[in-house]
């Protein structure tokens, strides 16, 4: 049997540094519950001393998410690690992970202390967390640019304090494979205690290299490899966990390793990170991209239809993506349809959201001949995240436009009070003139930073999914709507953010 590499997810903590991502509390108890069902082995749902915010919804994760272990990031200073074991204590199986600066740069300029006191932190703060928990993890920050001798020594300090996990960062993700393979197995060979502990790599994309120093990591024995789903992160990301997976996966024969990752959940959970993100995965991105599983060229497409194997090196299925070819649904298929297709694919609803599910699928179905498992997908990607309450309802939106003057937008809303409200105005476009007619409605002052179209299916009939980012009173809200109108799929992704912005005020007002 070859051995285990552990999956160390940190969307909820790294991922979420990204500039412009701001996942609410629920959002990231949804894509907790979805990386358990994925089968990853530790989830880091967050840095419970950042904020008290931050610290409730690792707490909440802890208490919910059963599976994986959960752990909380901490500096090696004592209200850190407090904070961070307050957050994961009532986990099945909680672990604290602890970091330090080791390089000369980090050292001198972010924490001004020489490399005495420095080991000195790293064992106060290894032993702090260890009086709580027995699963105790230790990151040397920019190990990759740190006197490697220095690190050694870190390293040891912190195994003689019961360190459980050893994990050697490329912060900024400025190594190359071979020399950071070297890196590793240096650490194996030099660190006194190292057999006794877990070597973890956690790379940066900034070269584009993440999932390969990662992999040279793992040749030269580290058995844990963190990351991100889709790779997001800070600047071009962290180690995209997909790739990692899949490459072990396909690849067990040469890595000679193993992960027990569910695969055929990859697909679901980058599309749900995707979502709540706001963040588009490219569409040529390795393994979960649009184009990852398409072929375009005839040749390339005969040799898939007659033999998969000829062009594709894994099935599609592994990965979960929807193939959409296999059962349409139409408008004539009724609720037991639709569940049937539900329970094929997977999806777990309550009652109330396969109602809400089953309306839009209707629907969509009015106006598009047939309903496969892309808008399913989109539809499903909406209903269930409509956890956000609804204090601005869309009633109607009607815009007229040419080629000549300005597009006129009107819009009927129903308020938080239960009235209707409409107003109309004028823009640049017709998605510029609605937005104006909302905001002459709503009075929310906000940003809009980014705004994206894209076609869930193929043909002039296709569903459009928008989605928006706004920044309102420092915060970043992200929306998101599917239609096959997309200036109605506009309308209702700016709502959708502007009632999740409206949530999140009242939520910051004291009961
Ligand atoms: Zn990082």
């Amino acid at each position: 049997m070859s051995d285990k590499v552990y999956i160390f997810d940190t969307t909820l903590r790294d991922g979420e540094q990204s500039a412009g991502i701001g996942f609410t509390k629920e959002d990231k108890l949804e894509i907790a519950r979805q990386l358990a069902r994925l089968n990853v082995d530790i989830i880091e749902a967050g840095f419970p001393a950042s904020s008290p915010g931050d610290l409730e919804a690792v707490s909440l994760i802890a208490r919910e998410v059963k599976g994986p272990i959960i752990t909380g990031l901490a500096r090696a200073v004592n209200p850190d690690i407090e904070a961070a074991w307050e957050a994961v204590r009532h986990a099945e199986t909680p672990r604290i992970h602890v970091f330090l600066s080791s390089s000369d740069i980090h050292m001198a300029h972010q924490l001004r202390k020489n490399k005495e006191d420095v080991i000195e932190m790293a064992r106060n703060g290894v032993a702090r967390a260890k009086s709580y928990v027995s699963d105790v993890e230790f990151s040397p920050m920019d190990a990759s640019r740190s006197d490697p001798e220095f690190v050694y020594q870190l390293l040891a300090a912190a195994i003689e304090e019961g360190a459980t996990t050893i994990n050697i960062p490329d912060t900024v993700g400025y190594a190359v494979p071979s020399e950071f393979g070297k890196l590793i197995a240096n650490i194996r060979a030099n660190v006194p205690g190292i057999e006794k502990v877990r070597i973890s790599v956690h790379c940066h994309n900034d070269l584009g290299m993440a999932t390969s120093n990662s992999l040279a990591g793992v040749q030269n024995g580290a058995r844990q490899v963190e990351g991100a789903i889709n790779g997001i992160g800070e600047r071009a990301g962290n180690t995209s966990l997909e790739e990692v997976i899949m490459a072990i996966a396909t690849r067990g024969d040469a890595l000679g390793v193993h992960t027990n990752v569910n695969t055929r959940e990859l697909y679901h959970t980058s599309r749900l990170v995707e979502r709540l993100s706001g963040m588009a995965v490219q569409w040529n991105k390795a393994i979960v991209g649009k184009n990852a599983f398409r072929h375009s060229s005839g040749i390339h497409q005969d040799g898939v239809l007659k033999m998969r194997e000829t062009y594709e090196i894994m099935d599609p299925k592994a990965v979960g993506v929807p193939t959409g070819s296999s059962i349409v649904l139409t408008k004539v298929s009724g609720r037991h349809g639709l569940r049937a297709r539900l329970d094929d694919l997977g999806v777990q609803v309550t009652d109330e959201e396969f109602e809400r599910v089953f309306n839009a699928f209707k629907d969509v179905a009015d106006r598009k001949d047939e309903v496969d498992d892309r808008d399913l997908e989109a539809i499903l990607g909406e209903q269930t995240s409509m956890e956000v309450a609804e204090a601005w309802k869309l009633d109607l939106v009607q815009v007229s436009t040419s080629d000549h003057g300005s597009p006129t937008a009107t819009v009927r809303l129903v308020g938080p009070d239960g009235q209707t409200h409409e107003d109309a105005a004028i823009g640049s476009g017709p998605v510029d003139a609605i937005y104006r007619a909302i905001n002459r409605v709503t009075n929310l002052h906000n940003e809009l930073t980014e705004f994206s179209v894209k076609s869930v299916t193929e043909g002039i009939d296709a569903q459009g999914e928008v989605t928006i980012r706004i920044e309102a009173d420092g915060g970043s809200y992200v929306g998101r709507a599917a239609d096959t109108d997309i200036l109605v799929a506009s309308a209702r992704a700016y709502l959708h953010a502007l009632n999740r912005f409206v949530q999140a005020s009242q939520l910051a007002v004291p009961a």
